[in-house]
């Protein structure tokens, strides 16, 4: 865009938001130029930080009318490159939108803005006796818009399901300006689940602005569990054997001996010297119920070969247990310069299988890979290693990352299980969807966004209808005969 219309459009913005609201210096614009995916860069013509949901929408019907390409940031955690502005774009910053407008204990619900933060949800509702349930491990700083556009999981997803399980409402400023709202308190509302489309479009078919949130009753009990096993394989069994054994703990987490490694020059956690692998597990619930269940887990550990298991004595030991986990990701830079955050998903028992196949990849290319990961669903968290500084290292990581997505595929998996497609996996959308799905699943962004000015480039690999379909069209489509859309 030239200076002179980035000006225009600054000069435009400023008034419809609160004083220092618009960036427009260079230097400033960068701070914004990538989310956790450091990688992949583009500095905005403008940042906004929206206050309220009329200003933001403000801002929209603006980009709207100037055909201007916009895209919503929250924290910036995020790590597909989803939040990745446009060149010729405003990026919408809604992390400043923080109000907790209503803890509502009679209907276990929570009202808030976008950019609360997800534990900040939890600490607002603890006093009451509830929390909220879906907990990246980036939970102290991710932002709740952020985790309904990602559909984020956590350890506890396993027994409690993904934000889409957790989001009952929202309003949305839609790619048109105008404000709606999907759903509400209640569970359910008739007619299509445009809340569940919402949930996990990665802000491709409009802006968060208000979220209802379920909030769950804490559990009377938590019992936690770390298990050190020799290798993966018998840590992989172990989870295979909990699951089938038709006991749902909590969480099911697994770390192996390279992401130990990280963890313990990071946070020294203290885990059962020389493990190949650990397992924490973590029981919820009633009482009764959970002393049950958590005989059975350490049954099955042992039988499967733990050689350490230690129960957590008080909150202090659990938290150091989670501590190694929940900081395993930026751990790995003790031990690496650069790393890719690989995220894909497999059938749980094809775990010992695959984790054979990551180690055979890594020790036939030198690229090496650190695992740690949501074992209870199958969700991996390869975290390849390399050094930019080193000629074609770069390179062989992004090969090793890309071939580990093919095995997930392979085993009936997926190419992601929560960060999202965003900008790094478009290419791979192809590898497990044919013509036919993505020209569908565009058909519904195309629904909402006919300009295709929402979050742009992302998800979809090759601009078509709307900028964004892929494949070959058959026949004129319904929204280029209507007049709402371009085929091109
Ligand atoms: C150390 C670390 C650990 C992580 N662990 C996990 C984990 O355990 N589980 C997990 O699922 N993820 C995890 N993540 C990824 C990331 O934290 C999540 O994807 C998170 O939901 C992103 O939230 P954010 O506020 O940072 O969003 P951003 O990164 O700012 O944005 C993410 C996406 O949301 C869209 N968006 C943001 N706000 C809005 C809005 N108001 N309306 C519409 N769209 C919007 C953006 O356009 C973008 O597509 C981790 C990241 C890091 C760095």
């Amino acid at each position: 865009m030239p200076p002179g219309a980035v000006q225009a459009l600054a000069d435009r913005l400023g008034p419809l938001l609160d004083p220092g609201a618009v960036l427009s210096d260079r230097q400033q614009l960068r701070t914004y130029e990538c989310d956790g995916l450091a990688h992949f860069r583009v500095t905005p013509a403008l940042v906004v930080f929206p206050r309220t949901t009329a200003q933001c929408q403000a801002v929209v019907r603006v980009c709207v009318a100037e055909g201007v390409p916009y895209v919503a940031r929250g924290s910036g955690t995020g790590l597909s490159g989803g939040a990745l502005p446009h060149a010729d774009g405003v990026l919408i910053v809604t992390a400043q939108m923080r109000t907790i407008h209503e803890i509502d204990i009679p209907n276990q619900r929570a009202v808030v803005d976008p950019g609360v933060v997800n534990l900040d949800v939890t600490r607002e509702a603890m006093p009451h006796g509830y929390y909220y349930a879906p907990d990246p491990s980036s939970q102290q700083i991710c932002s709740i818009g952020g985790n309904v556009a990602e559909n984020s999981g956590g350890a506890h997803c396993l027994k409690y399901g993904f934000t889409v399980n957790h989001v009952t409402g929202c309003e949305v400023v839609t790619p048109d300006g105008e404000i709606v709202e999907m759903g509400g308190k209640a569970v359910d509302s008739p007619g299509y689940d445009l809340l569940g489309a919402f949930v996990g479009a990665e802000g491709t078919l409009g802006i968060t602005t208000k979220v209802t949130l379920r909030l769950l009753r804490a559990p009377e009990v938590v019992q936690t569990l770390l298990a050190g096993f020799a290798g993966t394989d018998d840590a992989g069994a172990a989870v295979t054997a909990i699951i089938s054994a038709g006991v749902v703990p909590a969480a099911v987490e697994m770390m192996d001996a390279l992401a130990i490694e990280a963890a313990e020059a990071a946070v020294q956690c203290d885990y059962p010297e020389g493990a190949g692998a650990v397992l924490v597990v973590e029981l919820d619930g009633p009482a009764a119920e959970v002393e049950h269940t958590f005989a059975a887990v350490r049954r099955h550990c042992r039988d499967n070969g733990a050689f350490e298991i230690r129960v957590a004595v008080d909150a202090a030991e659990r938290a150091l247990f989670w501590k190694g986990r929940k900081s395993a990701f930026a751990a790995v830079g003790r031990i690496s310069p650069d790393y890719i955050v690989q995220d894909g998903v497999i059938p749980r028992t094809a775990l010992s299988e695959v984790l054979r196949r990551i180690s055979a990849l890594s020790s036939d290319s030198g690229v090496r890979v650190a695992n740690v990961f949501h074992a209870g669903d199958g969700n991996l968290h390869p975290l390849v290693l390399f050094d930019e500084t080193i000629e074609g290292q770069a390179e062989r990581a992004e090969e090793i990352s890309g071939a580990i997505l093919d095995l997930c595929i392979e085993h009936g998996g997926s190419i992601t299980g929560e960060h999202g497609v965003g900008a790094d996996k478009m290419i791979y959308m192809p590898r497990m969807f044919t013509d036919d799905d993505l020209v569908t699943m565009q058909l519904l962004r195309c629904a909402f966004d006919p300009p295709g000015l929402c979050n742009p480039g992302k998800i979809f690999p090759t601009p078509r209808l709307c900028g964004e379909v892929p494949g070959r069209h058959k026949g004129t489509h319904p929204l280029a005969e209507a007049g709402v859309a371009d085929v091109f």
